[in-house]
């Protein structure tokens, strides 16, 4: 079932406090319209009936998605910073819908199931995206931490991600994009060769998917914030 619940925002232009709908829960089976507005970037867009000033409610929303097998939690971008706590009760939420504290018919649907945390609606939809075009996230974010490392003029500070956004046969698109306000900073292309190498390679990138993939938040940006796990 997707839920909505009416939630109030203040028109940042004229002040006007309005009431819309925002999605607490996402069935993309049920409702694969949900799943496309989120892909095109429309989803929770709404607009000021003073002035018309369009805006976009935050994610606070869980995302269920068998046919892709995804499942998501996405949280605003603000909270970035709580990503340990959040991963913990995030994991549990999992661990009771799909997982082990689930019946045995949810985790029959769960073990197909790839859990995620995001923040903010560029990741949301960036993980929706290489799910549908059968890209590996993990190997992703590898890919990124390898860009990083050829881009000196990377505008990489707090706020700002570098996600994919398209793909062809022979490449990846990304834009480094302000989180927030979904600008789009810079727009480059990679050539699917750099994958490919990361692919042929996993073994000297061990250490750093096990960095990613401890805990739900697979994000390159949690090997810069803070301390991380082990010093939890
Ligand atoms: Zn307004």
């Amino acid at each position: 079932m997707s839920l909505f619940e009416t939630t109030s925002i203040q028109c940042p232009v004229c002040d006007t406090l309005s009431d819309f709908q925002a999605a607490g829960s996402v069935n993309a089976d049920r409702r694969p319209d949900l799943r496309e507005e989120i892909l095109d970037n429309s989803f929770q867009n709404v607009t000021c009936p003073s002035c018309n000033e369009m805006m976009r409610l935050e994610p606070v929303v869980n995302y269920l998605d068998v046919e892709l097998g995804l499942w998501l939690a996405a949280y605003p971008p603000r909270q970035i910073g709580e990503y340990l706590a959040l991963e913990d009760e995030v994991q549990m939420l999992f661990d009771e819908s799909y997982g082990a504290a689930a019946s045995a018919s949810a985790q029959e649907v769960g073990a197909d199931l790839q859990p995620r945390l995001t923040f903010g609606w560029p990741a949301t939809r960036e993980k929706l995206f290489l799910r549908k075009e059968g890209l590996d996230d993990v190997v992703i974010e590898m890919l990124k931490l390898d860009l990083l490392r050829r881009l000196p003029e990377a505008p990489l500070r707090p706020g700002v991600e570098l996600r994919v956004t398209s793909v062809s046969d022979d490449a990846l698109g990304f834009v480094w994009i302000e989180t927030a306000s979904e600008e789009i900073l810079q727009a480059f292309e990679c050539n699917k060769a750099l994958l490919v190498e990361i692919e042929g390679n996993l073994d000297a990138w061990a250490a750093v998917r096990s960095d990613l993939t401890r805990g739900l938040f697979v994000d390159m940006q949690k090997l810069y914030l803070g301390e991380g796990r082990d010093a939890a």
